[in-house]
C-alpha cells in the first residue's frame, strides 16, 4: 500500500470494498481508519465505495507507529482448526512473524498461507494493531534456525521435562535482551529426540518448561507469548 499522508487519495483492495460495502455497512462520506505497517494510523472519509472498488482521502493522523520489537513464532502446523487459532492469538499477543516449520512429526506440511495472512490481517485489525504480523513459508526447523539473527533468543517450549521453568528463564536473562525474541513449538506427536538435540545445542536456545501436564501445541504457543509479553513484553510499562 502506498504512502499515507494528509489529502493522499488511496485506492483500496476489492476485498476491502466488499468488507466496507457488506461487512461494515459503510457508505460514502463515512470515516474509515487506515494502516499500512509503517506509517502510523490515519483516518479518511470514502470518496468511493461499490463491492468490488472503494477510495478514500486521508485527512489527519490518529496514531504513530510503534516500532514493535521483533517477536518470531516458529511452530509446526498441526490441524486446521488449531493452526488458525495459533495465527489468530499470536496476532493478538503481538506477535510480528509466523513460521510454520516442518519437524519429523509435523502431519500436515501444506500450509494454506493465504488462508494464514487472512487470518492475521482479521485478528490485526480486530485488536488495532497497526502491523499485522508476517506469515512466511514453511521451511524445515533446521532451515529456520540457520543464519540466526544476533542478539535474539530462542525459547525451546521442551514438553520432555529438559527446560527450565518458563517464568524463571524470561525473567533471569532474555527480559534484559536487547535483540528479539523467538519461540519454537512442537507438533502433535512431539519433538524428535534428534531435533531437541539440535535445538539444545544452539548458543541462543534456552529450553523452557510449561508445567508438569503435556499442553496442546497451541496451548503451550499462546500460553509461552503470554508469560513473554507479561514478563518481559509491551504489557509491561517499566521495560
Ligand atoms: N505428543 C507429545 C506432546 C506434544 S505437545 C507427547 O505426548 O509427549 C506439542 C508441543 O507443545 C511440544 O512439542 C512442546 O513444544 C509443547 N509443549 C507441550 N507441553 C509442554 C510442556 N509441559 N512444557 C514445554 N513445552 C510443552
Amino acid at each position: 500500500m502506498s504512502n499515507l499522508a494528509v489529502g493522499v487519495d488511496i485506492e483500496l483492495s476489492t476485498d476491502q470494498a466488499r468488507y466496507l460495502a457488506q461487512v461494515m455497512r459503510r457508505g460514502v462520506g463515512d470515516p474509515i481508519l487506515l494502516f499500512n505497517g509503517r506509517d502510523g494510523e490515519w483516518q479518511g472519509a470514502l470518496t468511493s465505495l461499490s463491492k468490488k472498488s472503494a477510495t478514500m482521502h486521508l485527512e489527519h493522523q490518529t496514531r504513530s507507529q510503534d516500532n514493535e520489537r521483533e517477536l518470531r513464532l516458529l511452530f509446526a502446523p498441526i490441524k486446521r482448526t488449531a493452526t488458525d487459532l495459533i495465527v489468530q492469538k499470536a496476532t493478538e499477543l503481538g506477535v510480528t512473524v509466523l513460521q510454520p516449520v516442518i519437524t519429523q512429526h509435523t502431519n500436515s506440511d501444506r500450509v494454506r498461507t493465504d488462508r494464514l495472512k487472512a487470518i492475521a490481517m482479521e485478528a490485526a485489525e480486530q485488536c488495532c494493531r497497526m502491523m499485522v504480523p508476517d506469515v512466511c513459508e514453511p521451511i524445515a526447523l533446521s532451515d529456520a534456525v540457520t543464519d540466526w539473527p544476533d542478539g535474539d533468543v530462542l525459547f525451546v517450549m521442551d514438553e520432555t521435562g529438559g527446560g527450565d521453568p518458563v517464568a524463571d528463564v524470561m525473567s533471569e536473562t532474555a527480559c534484559r535482551n536487547a535483540g528479539g525474541a523467538a519461540f519454537v513449538v512442537g507438533p502433535e506427536g512431539g519433538f524428535s529426540e534428534t531435533e531437541l538435540d539440535l535445538l539444545r545445542s544452539l548458543p541462543f536456545s534456552k529450553s523452557v518448561s510449561l508445567g508438569p501436564r503435556i499442553l496442546r501445541a497451541d496451548t503451550a504457543a499462546l500460553v509461552t507469548l503470554t508469560c513473554w509479553q507479561a514478563l518481559c513484553g509491551d504489557w509491561r510499562r517499566d521495560l
